[in-house]
């Protein structure tokens, strides 16, 4: 049953509008002045407030305006009920709440109102929950849960922004699985989002709370890093790419019973190039599907033979589409670890 709070200075009104409502079922706790009512909120969040308007040190104006400037608290429906019966006073108080009941009342009155806010609320707290379920869904990747390709492009573009404006520097690192349609052709698809789900474990793993990690398509992911310079950036892709070399992924047969796992980095199968970009100024550069030549690093470490990390430093100018000036420090791409021979070129 729906929990409502009385706030009412008059004891004896207080106490016979409880007991009205309590005759209908419904749980009621009484507050006898603001303060109490607001403590009370905070303590007990309650599903409808029915509150007076002239009470001592805080009116009942000033509880409902300090519960509307608070996110937590703004959602709570209020019924006035008071004496102040003037058309002006109902109007402010419709300004405020979603009721208005004069005193005296009757009971029968009192009762279809709280019935009608009540449904209000319900149906409130139903399009509330619809429309986080539906930017949950038009966020984030059904897969694997990490956030999708929409909300990457735009945390991207704030990301870089924030940067901007603080001077701080940015770094964001694609992710590409190496030859992850073997791993499709060969065990099936259903395996294959094992692999991608488990990959994601790792990308969630290894990221802190204020990076953003996202499946950007296919076997591709990204991941955004704010104030972090290349080093770190590479030293996050460094962990992610070892992390994933080690991982092995189990298999399950029809029968559900688990047969030798799939390691997608043995036997020479590089399972993780990693481009990690760094970018003093502008988002576009950086985002990934967007330009021509935007995966040369990704491109440059399938090349070199996979399971490496290459780091790129994109300058303002490369924005504008002219030719990027040298990087003092990281003068071109350039291929941060060579280990293998790069005599596999497929993805
Ligand atoms: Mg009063």
């Amino acid at each position: 049953m729906a929990l409502l709070l009385v706030v009412e200075d008059d004891p004896e009104i207080n106490s016979l509008m409880a007991l009205t409502l309590r005759v209908e079922d419904y749980d009621v706790i009484q507050a006898r002045d603001g303060e109490q009512a607001l403590q009370m909120v905070q303590d007990r969040a309650p599903d409808l407030i029915l509150l007076d308007v002239m009470m001592p040190r805080m009116s009942g104006y000033d509880v409902a305006r300090t519960l509307q400037d608070k996110p937590s608290t703004a959602h709570i429906p209020i019924i006035f009920v008071t004496a102040k019966s003037e058309m002006e006073d109902r109007v402010l108080g419709l300004e405020m709440a979603v009721d208005y009941v004069c005193k005296p009342f009757a009971a029968p009155e009192l009762l279809a109102r709280v019935r009608a806010a009540l449904r209000m609320r319900k149906l409130q707290d139903e399009l509330r929950v619809s429309n986080e379920q539906l930017s949950h869904l038009a966020t984030t990747d059904a897969l694997t849960g990490l956030y999708n390709r929409r909300h990457f492009d735009a945390q991207l573009e704030n990301e870089m922004r924030r940067a901007q404006r603080f001077g701080n520097s940015l770094a964001v690192v694609v992710f590409d699985l190496d030859r992850f349609k073997t791993v499709n052709d060969t065990w099936g698809h259903a395996q294959g989002d094992a692999v991608l789900q488990a990959f994601a474990d790792v990308l969630r793993g290894q990221s802190r709370r204020i990076d953003t990690v996202a499946r950007l398509g296919g076997e591709e992911f990204g991941a955004i890093l704010p104030a972090t310079e290349e080093s770190g950036a590479c030293a996050f892709a460094e962990k992610v790419r070892v992390t994933t070399e080690e991982m092995a992924v189990p298999r399950r047969t029809r029968e559900g019973a688990s047969e030798s796992p799939i390691r997608i980095t043995t036997s020479g199968r590089r399972c993780c190039d990693c481009g990690a970009f760094r970018c003093r100024t502008h988002a576009r550069a950086v985002r990934p599907g967007r330009r021509a030549g935007r995966r040369s690093p990704v491109i440059q470490a399938k090349t070199s033979g996979r399971n490496r990390v290459v780091a790129q430093t994109l300058l303002e100018t490369q924005v504008a589409g002219q030719t990027p000036a040298p990087h003092p420090q990281h003068p071109t791409p350039k291929v941060k670890d060579a280990r293998f021979d790069g005599s596999q070129h497929d993805s």
